[in-house]
Order: C-alpha cells, then sequence, then structure tokens
C-alpha cells in the first residue's frame, strides 16, 4: 500500500489485500491461541525474531494484526500494538520506557482514568508523573530532568477540549531527547500527531474507532520517527542488554526490521510477560469501525459545532466549552493548526449549576446517559459525579471539571433530533429548579 495515498484510503486498505487461503476479502477471525510452525527451524527462527509471524495469540494474530496494519497506516506510523483496552495502551506506552525511579511528564488535561493511573498506580510501581499545565509549552522542559523518559498529553483532552500544542511540545523533547506520547482517542483522524513530531500514538479505540460501543481495545502506534540511541541514557529499555531475551538490545537487535525497537520491546516483552493482549474478535469489530470513521467522524464534526452554536445561544446555558468556540486566541491557533474539523464532544455549563446537571441529564430521551464517547449516538454525561469522582475536588478542577459541568458526545442523529432533544432537557432542567426553589 502507497504511503502517498491519504488516510482515508489507507486505513481501509492497509495490510493484507485478501485471505491468502481462501480470498476472502473482509478480514477472517482468526479465533486460535496459536499456529502450528511449518518446521523447528521455521519455529526457532519466529522466537528468534529473525522472522515475523504468529506463534501464540497472546504475543499476535492476523485479525489484529491487520488492525494493527490498518492503524499505523492512518496514522502515519511504522508499526502498531493491538492491547484489550485505551487504558492498558497508556500504561504500557509508558512502563515500555521506564523502570523505577524515572520519570514521566504529562499535561494536566487528562481523561478521569488516566489521571488515576498517573496519579497513583505508576507511582505506586516507583514512576513518577509530573503534572504541568500545557497552556505554557515550556513547562515540560522545565520539568525535564536526567530521569525523564516520556512527555505524554491527549490531543482533544477530555473533558477540557483545549488542544494540546502538539509541536511545540515535540520540539522541546526532540532537544532534550524525550519522546512526546500522545493520545489521539478523540480525534481520529482529524488530527494525526506523527505529522507534527509526536513518537507514539495510543488510541482507546472503544471510542470513535470502534463507534458503534461494542468493544473495548486499545492500540499503541510506532512513529518510527524517534531516535532512540541518540540519548541512550535515558533509554535503558531499549540500549541496555535484556536479560529476559537472551541479553537482547532493542534498538541492535530490530535494525534490520526497521525503526521499530520500541514496538517491538512493547510486544515481546509487555505482552509477553503481562498478557493484556485483543481478542480477535474485538481486532474484528474495530477494523468494522475504521471501515465508515471517515465518514462518521465528519457527521460527529458538523452536528457538534451546530450544538455549540445552539448551546451557546440557549439562555440557561453559562458557558460552552468547545475547541472551535474560545475565547482565548492561542486556543483557537492551537484547534486550527493541530485538528481539521473540531472533534464531536462539547461540554457546557448550566446557569442554574450542578443541581440542575443533574436534572438535565435525567430528562434527556434521545441521548444517553454513559461513561462512554464517540458512540454513533448522542451520549451525555456529568463528570464530577461520575468518570471524575474518584478524584479530589481539587485534581477535579485541575483537569477541566467543575460541579456543574455536562458533558455530551454528540452522535450522527438527524442534527434536529438531537437540538430537539437538549432543549426539552433544559427547559425541564430550569423549570425543575424554579419548582424546588
Ligand atoms: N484515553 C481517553 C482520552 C479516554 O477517553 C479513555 C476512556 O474514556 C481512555 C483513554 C481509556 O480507554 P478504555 O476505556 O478503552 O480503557
Amino acid at each position: 500500500m502507497t504511503k502517498t495515498m491519504h488516510p482515508e484510503t489507507m486505513m481501509l486498505h492497509a495490510g493484507p489485500r485478501c485471505e491468502a487461503g481462501t480470498g476472502a476479502v473482509a478480514v477472517p477471525i482468526f479465533q486460535t491461541s496459536s499456529f502450528q510452525f511449518r518446521n523447528s527451524e521455521h519455529a526457532a527462527n519466529l522466537f528468534a525474531l529473525k522472522e515475523l509471524g504468529p506463534i501464540y495469540s497472546r504475543i499476535g494474530n492476523p485479525t489484529t494484526d491487520a488492525l494493527e496494519q490498518k492503524m499505523s497506516a492512518m496514522e502515519g506510523g511504522v508499526a502498531a500494538l493491538a492491547v484489550s483496552s485505551g487504558q492498558a495502551a497508556s500504561a504500557v506506552a509508558i512502563q515500555n520506557l521506564c523502570r523505577p525511579g524515572d520519570n514521566v511528564v504529562s499535561s494536566t488535561d487528562l481523561y478521569g482514568g488516566t489521571w488515576n493511573l498517573f496519579a497513583n498506580t505508576l507511582p505506586s510501581m516507583g514512576v513518577t508523573v509530573r503534572f504541568v499545565d500545557p497552556a505554557d509549552p515550556e513547562a515540560f522542559r522545565r520539568a525535564t530532568d536526567a530521569r525523564t523518559r516520556a512527555y505524554y498529553a491527549e490531543t482533544l483532552p477530555n473533558p477540557k477540549l483545549m488542544v494540546f500544542p502538539i509541536g511545540e511540545v515535540a520540539a522541546i523533547g526532540r532537544e532534550l531527547g524525550v519522546p512526546l506520547i500522545m493520545d489521539n482517542t478523540a480525534s481520529p483522524l482529524i488530527c494525526r500527531p506523527f505529522d507534527h513530531g509526536a513518537a507514539v500514538v495510543v488510541h482507546s479505540l472503544t471510542k470513535y474507532v470502534g463507534g458503534h460501543g461494542t468493544s473495548i481495545g486499545g492500540i499503541i502506534i510506532d512513529g518510527g520517527n524517534f531516535d532512540w540511541t541518540a540519548h541512550k541514557e535515558r533509554f535503558p529499555t531499549l540500549n541496555e542488554p535484556d536479560p529476559s531475551y537472551h541479553g537482547a538490545v532493542w534498538t541492535e537487535a530490530v535494525k534490520p526490521l526497521g525503526p521499530i525497537a520500541y514496538i517491538i520491546r512493547a510486544r515481546v516483552v509487555l505482552l509477553r510477560d503481562m498478557g493484556m493482549c485483543m481478542s480477535p474478535f474485538n481486532a474484528f469489530q474495530f477494523i468494522q469501525g475504521l471501515e465508515t470513521l471517515a465518514l462518521r467522524m465528519r457527521e460527529h464534526c458538523s452536528n457538534a459545532a451546530e450544538v455549540a452554536l445552539h448551546l451557546q445561544r440557549h439562555p440557561e446555558v453559562s458557558r460552552v466549552i468547545y475547541p472551535g468556540l474560545h475565547e482565548d486566541k492561542e486556543q483557537i491557533r492551537r484547534a486550527q493548526t493541530y485538528m481539521k474539523g473540531f472533534g464531536g464532544l462539547v461540554g457546557f455549563e448550566l446557569k442554574r449549576g450542578g443541581e440542575a446537571g443533574a436534572r438535565f441529564i435525567d430528562a434527556l430521551k434521545l441521548f444517553y446517559h454513559v461513561a462512554n464517547i464517540g458512540d454513533v449516538r448522542s451520549l451525555a454525561i456529568h463528570p464530577a459525579s461520575t468518570t471524575h469522582s474518584q478524584l479530589s475536588p481539587d485534581d477535579q478542577l485541575a483537569s477541566g471539571v467543575t460541579p456543574g459541568y455536562v458533558r455530551l458526545s454528540v452522535g450522527i442523529e438527524h442534527i434536529d433530533d438531537i437540538i430537539a432533544d437538549l432543549d426539552q432537557a433544559l427547559a425541564v432542567a430550569a423549570g425543575g429548579i424554579a419548582k424546588a426553589a
């Protein structure tokens, strides 16, 4: 598949064009744990990584391989690793570089689950995360020291919806020898972080890529654009002999296969040892999702833009949070620089506060009240009492969650029906408060 084609085309056509044995065009679900070796030499070569191919589905499977190739082509990377969830993707992306005593510098603007991983679980394993405000990209430089192994951020952070300065922070990282890992979950296709200097991209496929709310999955994509040997001392996991693989030095061992040391190590060491693999069935579901992702993203973006404008004019709404409607000119510049379209997420605050927010959510008829985003259906949630409830009030505020904040993931229904549902729920929320008062 030629790399000069557009991402929309490559994500459909990258990977095997059809199944070799039968000619099946749709990628088959290879629901098998193991793959028979042709002979002893073949088996030995596969285990020694002299030849790449499926051995055992915890480490690789042809259905997940097809998904990995398509996602990698879509993002403009060189190789990918599918895992069991978006959370696993974030955790593995970092664990692949860190040992106890190391640190990561992360944006404060994060999904609540990632915040917990960084604030509590990674530190309990000896890896500290230094949170910095992405309003000032230089904050990443100031927080960096000799044990900093990566920078981490979300392109379109949910729920703050302030587009991350990818190019600025990636450039600082490249100067200091620190790779930028971008979580691109909320903006597949409308942002390609590798085009702006990111080194690794992760996704929760559970969201827009799957698109239908059926499956949990994640992926890590290696941009193949970061020289892990230029600052060898920063990356001992890739540059020092690995006792778990006969002393292999990953940057040396996989050179003949291309610039894929990072992603190969994640697969053959972390997936091998910790086992957070994706099932072939889920990989099939995500491939199905990819086939309509371009169409769906267009609808999500245009419906969300109309919803944001409508809410902005609504008398019950005090504030709309949407990348295309920021008062801060720098925020608008970042959104226009890094994204083609502003995504499908809209946040807002009701004039009458948190109680009205809860009434609004309970009055919705078309919107589902769920914790997910990126489904074809419209979804709504009150983050302070749900997705972000495990965070302290201060941490909630730092990640953009006020008590009255409502987050919408605008679906692909007809826009008139979406707006009618919002209007009737806003009316109920307003009336309910008035009666209670
Ligand atoms: N990253 C972002 C931006 C998310 O919104 C989520 C889930 O909401 C995740 C990661 C975690 O993904 P998963 O639920 O697939 O583990």
